[in-house]
């Protein structure tokens, strides 16, 4: 029988754990290495050559992907509790984040749970678009920088997580389609959710 449900979680390693919006969430240490790498990528291409180090531009781009992550992992949360199953845990490491929670109690409410963190990503990218139509594209590295994170980073991690490998959101959707799959039997009464597109980051 086919598990896509159970994920290789990092079994040590984190070094902070919060609890943001009634979810207890874990930090792996390897979690910044998201942000330093799309950072450091699309500060190189939006810097200007009186930018210097531009030090704000790679933090700013930084602290977007991590918010972009967040939201993704927020968005499988938030639809674990709009059809009532329970969310165990976030986690968030240099591979990306998980949402663990419980099993919801069909496979449409699975689905939907599945497709949950697109639709946090989805938020972030109307955002972006929608304020550039009003106010214009951003002038400053650092606005430009963030509004890359917020539409064409986002754009490549919803490509990755959609594109079915591993256990993907992609995978577990198809996954939940095809005959072999036993949605709620077997052993595991929880399962958890893949991944951000940043898992290829490393
Ligand atoms: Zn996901």
């Amino acid at each position: 029988m086919r598990s896509l449900l159970v994920h290789q979680l990092p079994g040590s390693g984190y070094v902070f754990k919060a609890r943001l919006f009634g979810v207890d969430v874990l930090f792996h240490w390897t979690f910044p290495l998201v942000g330093v790498l799309s950072g450091l990528i699309v500060r190189n291409l939006v810097s200007r050559p009186g930018d210097g180090l531009a030090l704000d531009v790679f933090l700013a781009c930084a602290l977007s992907s991590f918010t972009l992550v967040a939201l993704h992992e927020f968005g499988h949360a938030a639809v674990h509790k709009l059809v009532g199953s329970e969310v165990h845990g976030i986690i968030f490491s240099g591979k990306g984040g998980w949402c663990v929670g419980a099993a919801p109690s069909s496979r449409r409410a699975l689905a939907f749970v599945l497709a949950g963190g697109w639709i946090g990503q989805l938020v972030a990218f109307l955002v972006a678009v929608v304020l550039v139509q009003y106010r214009g594209m951003p002038v400053s590295s650092c606005g430009k920088g963030v509004f890359v994170i917020f539409t064409g980073f986002n754009a490549f991690m919803f490509l990755m997580s959609a594109f079915p490998h591993g256990t993907s959101d992609g995978a577990q959707l198809a996954a939940l389609w095809s005959l072999n799959f036993r949605y709620g039997h077997g052993p595991t009464a929880t399962f958890t959710i893949l991944p951000t597109a940043a898992d290829k980051a490393d």
